[in-house]
C-alpha cells in the first residue's frame, strides 16, 4: 500500500523557477525511502509536498490512495500524520526549553496536560533526551537538536516522518546516532522518508532510493540496483 504517491507532479516557485517536472515518487508503508541528489536538485521542494505545505503546479498527490485535499481541516489532518523535520533544527526549535518545544505539538491540537506531558516524556525518552527538558535547545550540540526536533515530531504521533537532510552537519557518531534512530521508529512501524548527500549511509537502511537531478526522478530502485555492487 502507498500511503504516498505523487503523479507527474511539476512545480514551479512564484519567481518562474522550475524545481520539479513530472516527479513519481512513491512511498510504500512502513518502509525507508531515500531522496538523494545535489543541493538544488528538488528534495525540499518535494518534500514540502508531502503535508500540504506546497501544492504542486501540476500533478497529484495521493495520501493512502486518495488525492490531497488542500482545505483547512484536511491539511491540519495531513500534517498530523506527516510529520517535516527540517534541514536546519534552528528552523524548528524556538521554544525557551526542550520540554516546551516537544509540548508545542501537541499542546497546538489540543490534547489534555496529562496526554501532553507523557507524550513529551515518552518522546524524549525514545530519542534518548531524558534529562534535557529544562535545557534551552540552543545550548544544545547539532546531534541533540536534530533527536529534539524529531521528538517534537513523534509527540504528534504521525504515521509518517519525512526529514531533510537528518545526518548533514553532523560527525559519523551523530550521524549513525541518527539513522540507528529511525531505524528503530521504522522497526515500529513508522515510515521514514530522508533526503540525504550521505551516499554510505542509505543502502545500510533504505529499502528504495529515488535519485533526483534538477527536479526529475533519475533513477529509482533498491539501492543496490541504484548503486551497483554495495
Ligand atoms: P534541494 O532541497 O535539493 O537542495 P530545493 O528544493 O531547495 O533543492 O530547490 C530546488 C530548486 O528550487 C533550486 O533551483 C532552488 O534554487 C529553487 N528554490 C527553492 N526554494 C525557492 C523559492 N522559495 N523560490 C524560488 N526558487 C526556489
Ligand atoms: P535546502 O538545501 O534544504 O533546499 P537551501 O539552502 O536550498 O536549502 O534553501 C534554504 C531556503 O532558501 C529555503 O527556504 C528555500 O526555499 C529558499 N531558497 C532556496 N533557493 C531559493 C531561490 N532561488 N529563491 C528564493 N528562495 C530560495
Amino acid at each position: 500500500m502507498n500511503v504516498i504517491e505523487t503523479q507527474d507532479i511539476v512545480y514551479e516557485y512564484p519567481d518562474g523557477t522550475k524545481a520539479l517536472e513530472n516527479v513519481n515518487f512513491k512511498v510504500d508503508e512502513g518502509k525507508i525511502v531515500a531522496l538523494l541528489g545535489p543541493n538544488g536538485a528538488g528534495k525540499s521542494t518535494l518534500f514540502l509536498h508531502f503535508n500540504g505545505i506546497l501544492k504542486p503546479s501540476s500533478g497529484k498527490i495521493l495520501f493512502n490512495g486518495s488525492p490531497v485535499d488542500y482545505n483547512k481541516k484536511n491539511l491540519m489532518k495531513l500534517r498530523q500524520n506527516v510529520g517535516i523535520v527540517f534541514q536546519n533544527p534552528d528552523d524548528q526549535l524556538f521554544a525557551p526549553t526542550v520540554m516546551e518545544d516537544v509540548a508545542f505539538g501537541p499542546m497546538n491540537i489540543g490534547l489534555s496536560k496529562e496526554e501532553i506531558e507523557k507524550r513529551v516524556k515518552d518522546s524524549l525518552k525514545r530519542v534518548g533526551m531524558e534529562g534535557f527538558e529544562k535545557k534551552p535547545p540552543h545550548h544544545l550540540s547539532g546531534g541533540q537538536k536534530k533527536r529534539v526536533a524529531i521528538a517534537g515530531i513523534l509527540a504528534m504521533d504521525p504515521k509518517i516522518m519525512v526529514l531533510d537532510e537528518p545526518t548533514s552537519g553532523l560527525d559519523p557518531k551523530g550521524a549513525s546516532q541518527i539513522m540507528r534512530l529511525l531505524y528503530e521508529l521504522n522497526e515500529d512501524g513508522m515510515t521514514i522518508i530522508i533526503s540525504t548527500h550521505d551516499v554510505d549511509l542509505v543502502p545500510l537502511y533504505a529499502s528504495t532510493v529515488y535519485i533526483i537531478s534538477h527536479g526529475n526522478i533519475i533513477k529509482e530502485g533498491n539501492p543496490r540496483t541504484v548503486f551497483g555492487d554495495v
